[in-house]
């Protein structure tokens, strides 16, 4: 153990990777002591080639730059796979002098386990761990209905979280003593050191232009538009800009469009936090013990883009070599997955996990069963998008198809749409409605 001094403040990174604007930051200067920044890779949550190991890792080495360059020693970084995590944190109890660990919420039931994890650590050293809200508005527990109950529909979420809000909670936390950072020399692992594969990644878009905001009621669903949307996913979801900021954006540009979108966001972070278990399974108890299918060659055709509709084949394409899929697109090829091929949405959910960059477990799990009609305040069952009236809807001129396909109409299509549709809403009947 490191005895010099007085000791170190662990200040433990997770999906909040930055040093501005963050609570557990805030907190970690206002103790006094050195920081230490820590991170783990959590290689079980995601594919050791998921997308956004290769986006937290550039992110992380940004961030240790920054701390170097306040004369800081640089990050603690390591690789966590399942089951080795406590032993991993022991490791590193017994290698430095902590005195208190500072931890931002992640809303995620695995963090959840890996928080009683440092909790029990701390009590054994007889040390603080303390744990701050910054991932969302509000702690999910605060927009409740009247009874304290959560909502499980969002408009009226949506209409409570807004009667609530002043701009206040949206200011940035600023910390009342600067943070002063470690001196211990640490290395910067290699990403091969740590077992994960490179991936082709954009850079980070921490910005949100203000032409964009005014205009992204009218641009949000345009797949021929340069820029429809924001692209702030990714920073969101790895915490490299705080949720206050993205709200603070859209009432300045008083973008309400663009802030319905971000209380989705809330919505199902409040969500996963008040039912855990819909990680892995329906939110609505009673549509739990749905037997999906699973036919390996139709999803594999889906993955890779190849199920001769064009719209799906061209968003699923986008997703593969850039990280990124419009949403009106991921609504259209999960409704596919799900509906058309009665796929096993958490088939779709995991591959979307291994592709997005801006993967979010809350609001991937709460999309993907928002699409297989399972989810909180679901598209109902008999929804089932067309992809040839998406097409005229969306993409009429082909100018988002030509982008990304270079084959279309050579692809025979890997089933009849039409009956496709009847089989699922006869199956969904039969064996889902009437079993209940
Ligand atoms: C099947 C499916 C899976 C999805 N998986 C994810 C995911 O893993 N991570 C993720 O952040 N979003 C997910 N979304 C929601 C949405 O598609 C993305 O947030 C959005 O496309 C990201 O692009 P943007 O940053 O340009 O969004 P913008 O349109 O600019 O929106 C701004 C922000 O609002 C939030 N937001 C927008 N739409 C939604 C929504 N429907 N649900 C929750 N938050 C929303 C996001 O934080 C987004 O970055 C998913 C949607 C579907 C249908």
């Amino acid at each position: 153990m490191r005895t010099d001094g007085v000791g170190v403040s662990l200040l433990w990174f997770r999906r909040d990777l930055r040093l501005e604007d963050s609570a557990a930051l805030a907190r970690a200067a206002e103790c006094g002591l050195p920081i230490v920044g820590m991170y783990a890779f959590h290689t079980g949550d995601l594919p050791a080639d998921a997308r956004q190991h290769t986006v937290v890792y550039r992110q992380l080495s940004i961030l240790d730059d920054a701390i170097r360059a306040k004369t800081g020693g640089g990050l603690l970084i390591f690789r966590a796979d399942d089951g080795v995590f406590s032993d991993a944190l022991r490791r590193r109890f017994s290698h430095e002098n902590i005195k208190a660990v500072f931890a931002n919420d992640v809303d995620d039931p695995r963090e959840r386990e890996r928080e009683r994890i440092m909790q029990s650590i701390c009590e054994a050293h007889g040390i603080p761990f303390f744990r701050t809200h910054d991932a969302t508005i509000y702690p999910h527990d605060t927009i409740v209905k009247p009874d304290g109950s959560p909502y499980g529909v969002y408009t009226p979420y949506a209409r409570r979280w807004r009667e609530r809000f002043h701009i206040e909670l949206a200011d940035p936390v600023i910390p009342e003593k600067k943070p002063v950072w470690d001196t211990t020399p640490r290395q910067f692992p290699t990403l091969k050191s740590l077992g994960i594969h490179e991936r082709e990644t954009p850079e980070t878009v921490v910005k949100i232009d203000d032409t964009l905001l005014r205009e992204y009621a009218q641009t949000r669903d345009l797949l021929d538009h340069p820029h429809p949307t924001s692209r702030i996913g990714t920073a969101l979801a790895i915490g490299a800009v705080s949720i206050r900021h993205a709200v603070r954006r859209a009432i300045e540009a008083d973008s309400q469009t663009f802030l319905s979108e971000l209380v989705w966001r809330e919505f199902f972070h409040m969500l996963i936090c008040h039912a855990p278990e819909t990680i892995q399974t329906a939110y609505q108890p009673h549509l739990r013990g749905i037997e999906w299918g699973h036919d390996e060659r139709s999803t594999e055709m889906w993955k890779a883009g190849k199920t001769g509709f064009p719209l799906v084949d061209a968003g699923m394409r986008e997703l593969s070599e850039t990280g990124y899929m419009p949403n009106r697109l991921r609504m259209l090829s999960a409704n596919f997955l799900c509906k058309l091929l009665r796929t096993d949405w958490r088939l779709g959910e995991r591959h979307f996990a291994g592709q997005l960059s801006d993967y979010d477990p809350a609001s991937n799990t709460g999309n993907w069963q928002w699409s297989a009609g399972i989810g909180a305040d679901s598209v109902p069952y008999f929804r089932i998008f067309s992809p040839t009236r998406q097409i005229q809807r969306f993409d009429p001129e082909g100018a988002y198809r030509s982008q990304w396909l270079d084959d279309e109409g050579e692809i025979e299509p890997i089933i009849d749409y039409e009956r496709a549709r009847r089989e699922f809403l006869t199956w969904w009947k039969y064996s889902v409605l009437w079993k209940q």
